[in-house]
This record gives C-alpha cells, sequence and structure tokens, in this order.
C-alpha cells in the first residue's frame, strides 16, 4: 500500500506547533505509561498521545501476567528458589534463538528491583501459587510458572523457578471480573495523572518530524481528521504496539500468523515501526510470533498431542503457548488432542480458566485402529504412538519427549480426539531494534538522536520463544529505560551527519 504520509516531515517545514513537552511518548499502554512515569520523575514535561478514546491498550485487556524472577519478594515468600544467573539461562534457552543477550541480562539483573518498582506504584500480587498446567490460574493466584520452565527440554538442565507474576484481581462496581491487566494497568496509570502526564486521546501519531542534524524533534498527528505538531524538546517514546493486524506487514515478515491475531488489538497496525523505518531505523526479528493455542492445558497435559501422521512432537505437559509454536511453525498447524474416556473425566473435573476451550471432542470411538481411520490419519500411525506411548506409561516415563510423570496417563478406551487444525493465533515479537537504553538504532547502528521506544513496536527479550509475562515485562522494563533516557536526552548529531570543520 502506498503511504506517503509515513515519510519524516522537515520541522523547518512547521509553521506552527499546537503542543510542546519535553517528552511526546506515542501509546498509553504498558509501555507508554511506564515511558511517561519515568520521564515525569527525572522532571520532564511529558505529553501522550494516545490513538483510542481511554488509555490502557492491549496491556489492560490482557491476563495481566508478568515475567519477573531471581528471587522476587513473591518468589521467596512462596518458597520459591530462583537467582539471576538462572532466569538469564532459561530466558537466553527458550526465547530464542538468537536472543538479544544484553537485553535479557540487564532484564534479569533488574527484575527484582522492577517487581518492586511495580508494588511501590501501586500493583498488589496475590501471595499464593497455582501449579498444575493452565494458561492462567484459576482462582487468581499470584504465581505460576508461565513459560515451561519445570517441563521438558528446559527442566533437565536449568533449575526451574515459576516466574509468572499476576496482579490481584478484583471486580467493578456492578460485579463484573476485572482482568490482571486492569490491575496492573490501572494503578500506573493513576501514577502517571499524579505526576502531571499529560495525555491527548483519539490522536493517531502518523510520521515523525526531524531537524536538518536528523534529529527527531516531534510528532505529526491526525485527531478528527486534522493534522497537526506536537514539538517534542528533548525526545520521542514510541510505543504503539506490535503489528499483528496490519496484514502487508503480517505479508512480509511473519505470514504463518496472517488472518489470526490474537492477545492483541486493531490498534497494533505497526505504524511506529513504519515510522521509525522511513528515518532509517533498523529492525529485528520481524518474523518471531506468540503463538496461543486454544485448547485446554489440563486436557493436553493428560492426552498427547499427535500431528497429521500421528506422530508425537511436544512434551504435552509444557506452557501451552510452546505447544502453540511448535503446532504452528513445526507441525504446519496440524495438530489432535488424543485422549481417553477417563483421562477426559479427570480434567473435566478440575478447575478452569479455560472453559471456552472445553468442548466436547470432534471423534470418540471404541478402539484406537477405529479413531485413527475416523480422523484420516494413515493405517498404524496413531496405533503405532499410542502402543509405544502406553509401554512406557505403565512406568509412568515419557523418554522420547520427557513429559513429567505425574501427568503421564496409559490411554485405554473409549478413545477421543479434538481436532486443533486452524486453533492457533498470536501477535508479533519483532520491531524496532533498540539499545538497552531504548535507544532506536539506525541501520548504521548508532542510535536516531531523539528516539526511542519499547514494548511490542520493538524487539524484546523475545526472539522466537515465549513466556506469557515476557510482553507486558519487557514493555514496562524497557519502557521505564525510554522514559529516562528521553528525558535525558541531550540532543546531539550522530558523528557521521557532523559536517567536517
Ligand atoms: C487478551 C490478552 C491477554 C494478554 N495476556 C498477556 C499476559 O498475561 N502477559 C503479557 O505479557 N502479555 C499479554 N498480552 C499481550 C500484551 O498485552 C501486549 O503485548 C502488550 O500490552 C504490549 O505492550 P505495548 O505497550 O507495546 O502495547 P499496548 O499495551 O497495546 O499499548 C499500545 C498503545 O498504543 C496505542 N496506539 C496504537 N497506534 C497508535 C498511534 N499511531 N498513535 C497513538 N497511539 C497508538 C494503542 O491504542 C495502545 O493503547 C495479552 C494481550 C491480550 C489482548
Amino acid at each position: 500500500m502506498i503511504d506517503p504520509t509515513i515519510k519524516p516531515v522537515r520541522d523547518m517545514a512547521v509553521a506552527d506547533w499546537s503542543h510542546r513537552a519535553d517528552v511526546v511518548v506515542a501509546g498509553f499502554g504498558i509501555a507508554g505509561v511506564t515511558a511517561a512515569i519515568e520521564a515525569a520523575r527525572a522532571g520532564a514535561r511529558v505529553l501522550v498521545l494516545e490513538l483510542l478514546g481511554g488509555g490502557g491498550g492491549a496491556a489492560a485487556m490482557s491476563g495481566g501476567f508478568i515475567y519477573l524472577g531471581g528471587g522476587t519478594p513473591l518468589q521467596k515468600s512462596l518458597g520459591f528458589e530462583d537467582s539471576v544467573d538462572h532466569m538469564k539461562a532459561f530466558m537466553k534457552a527458550a526465547l530464542g534463538p538468537g536472543v538479544d543477550v544484553a537485553k535479557i541480562e540487564e532484564y534479569c539483573e533488574g527484575s527484582v528491583n522492577h517487581y518492586n518498582w511495580l508494588v511501590d506504584a501501586g500493583v498488589e500480587f496475590e501471595e499464593s501459587f497455582w501449579g498444575e498446567p493452565g494458561w492462567e490460574p484459576p482462582h487468581g493466584e499470584g504465581l505460576m510458572y508461565s513459560g515451561g520452565e519445570n517441563a521438558a527440554p528446559f527442566n533437565a538442565t536449568i533449575p526451574p523457578a515459576p516466574r509468572g507474576h499476576l496482579p490481584k484481581k478484583s471486580e467493578s462496581a456492578e460485579g463484573q471480573q476485572l482482568p490482571g491487566g486492569h490491575m496492573l494497568m490501572q494503578p500506573l496509570i493513576e501514577t502517571a495523572r499524579s505526576l502531571g502526564v499529560d495525555v491527548l486521546y483519539d490522536c493517531r501519531a502518523k510520521s515523525l518530524i526531524v531537524n536538518d542534524d536528523g534529529l527527531v524533534t516531534g510528532v505529526m498527528v491526525r485527531r478528527y481528521g486534522s493534522d497537526f505538531a506536537v514539538r517534542a524538546e528533548r525526545g520521542v517514546v514510541l510505543a504503539t504496539g506490535s503489528f499483528a493486524y496490519d496484514n502487508d506487514m503480517l505479508t512480509d515478515s511473519a505470514p504463518h500468523i496472517l488472518g489470526r491475531p490474537a492477545a492483541s488489538i486493531e490498534s497494533h497496525d505497526g505504524r511506529s515501526i513504519r515510522m521509525a523505518q522511513a528515518l532509517g531505523a533498523a529492525t529485528a526479528h520481524m518474523d518471531a510470533t506468540e503463538i496461543a493455542i486454544f485448547s485446554d492445558p489440563q486436557l493436553m497435559a493428560r492426552g498427547i498431542l499427535v500431528n497429521g501422521r500421528g506422530q508425537r512432537f511436544v512434551a504435552e505437559d509444557t506452557y501451552p503457548g510452546r505447544i502453540g509454536q511448535e503446532v504452528l511453525l513445526r507441525q504446519g498447524g496440524d495438530a489432535f488432542l488424543v485422549i481417553d474416556e477417563a483421562s477426559y473425566e479427570e480434567a473435566s473435573a478440575t478447575v478452569s480458566t479455560s472453559s471456552i476451550m472445553r468442548s466436547a471432542p470432534k471423534w470418540v470411538c471404541e478402539s484406537v485402529a477405529e479413531l485413527e481411520s475416523e480422523m484420516g490419519i494413515p493405517a498404524g500411525g496413531l496405533t503405532s504412538t499410542v502402543e509405544v506411548y502406553n509401554r512406557h506409561a505403565v512406568s509412568e516415563s515419557d523418554p522420547f519427549l520427557g513429559k513429567k510423570p505425574e501427568w503421564v496417563r496409559t490411554l485405554g478406551t473409549p478413545i477421543a480426539a479434538y481436532d486443533l487444525r486452524g486453533m492457533t493465533g498470536g501477535f508479533t515479537l519483532g520491531g524496532l531494534k533498540t539499545t538497552v537504553d531504548s535507544e532506536v538504532l539506525h541501520v548504521s547502528g548508532e542510535p536516531i538522536p531523539g528516539l526511542f521506544a519499547a514494548g511490542r513496536c520493538t524487539s524484546g527479550v523475545c526472539a522466537g520463544g515465549y513466556a506469557s509475562g515476557a510482553s507486558l515485562g519487557d514493555g514496562s522494563f524497557f519502557g521505564r529505560r525510554a522514559g529516562k533516557s528521553a528525558a535525558a536526552s541531550t540532543r546531539t548529531t550522530p558523528a557521521s551527519d557532523q559536517v567536517p570543520s
């Protein structure tokens, strides 16, 4: 699509600046609010531009998992040992390949401090733990394994610790359950307001404004059909979310989630990424995606997942987001959940936060051979898998994929299968390449002066893999860095752009 309005505007051409602030933040979700708070605390006048009619973004609608560890007070009070080194080792192993090592190291080293910062800002965490498979804890528990730390292959080499921290849930005055993301964003937005942060709603950041030295000096904005210029005296922070809803960008970079966006909102159209690219910004891991599978983890852990050839491919008791990635990226989206009646009954009796995923199976049969035939799997594909699985399951072991003994059950009859083809969706993890101080990098490797970014418009701690909480985690952690850096920005011209005297 041709869009000339994405190109940077020369500030000499701006006749009138309608608003001025030291730091201008585009987007009032998790990265934007944390940037605004830190910039304001550093003494900057902050103006936030938000596309929607209210603040919070995807973050306010989210489950609220925030990935923290290395010995947070919540981990300690619940009796879990964790260390910065174990957290680093897990994140490097699970979130790659090609992770930004410097970002992961800073993130892990600053994690306990970040937990305390959130608590000081008014975020509360429930002192309770949920240890079973699930997308979210069913009773609002505050801590959970959220990345497969306690499952194969990671539990064999890296001491596991639960790091998915969930803000305490609450109810609205009308008795409606408020998601954890709301309970995270509400105190942060209130903190920003108490610091004097100004917010303009219904404003779409359209393009960047630069001076002749290449410094970013403002943002062009569209509101109610009119365009105006906003001046940033110290820096601009881009925090407008992912590109999960931009079909052109998905076609180019992450076509596997084209038409199946999930855990994102329509305003995630990649505008910030393209605005900065128009200035020469570098990007990283544009193909990386979080992928959810819409299936109940309590059922998956007790059954077996097979591909279109009837073969198992993942330990079924791991983080369901890891299962989603395996299914869509490595099995071409072909997946079936096979479970017998006894395990189905057992799973159905558990409390679930995934009740909408607890539909009836598609096929129910009296034998594995009959089921295999109904599913369209070539003869012998599923029967041989079940025979080998059961051979080891009698001694509660899974030597092929390492499912933990507590979830290994022999498969008997009657036996059923769910059709999970097409049951995946997700959001993008790639974006602008930034430093650990959230400076946006030019393709030359130098920071673009006056330009900072955080959240899902950047490539953060996840390069390919994912753990629940990593988005709110790196969005808030590096959002804070972006706000501090922008407030401290001295606006120097990059060396390569200076005219030799
Ligand atoms: C249902 C659901 C559950 C989720 N659960 C979790 C979870 O438990 N843990 C986790 O880590 N992540 C979760 N996520 C994902 C997480 O919410 C997002 O990845 C995260 O909020 C991204 O942070 P952000 O600041 O980049 O974007 P957002 O928080 O979405 O903020 C971006 C803001 O920018 C605004 N904006 C967009 N374009 C413009 C523009 N041009 N100009 C001005 N403003 C603009 C948007 O309207 C939005 O308010 C979930 C998401 C959903 C929807």
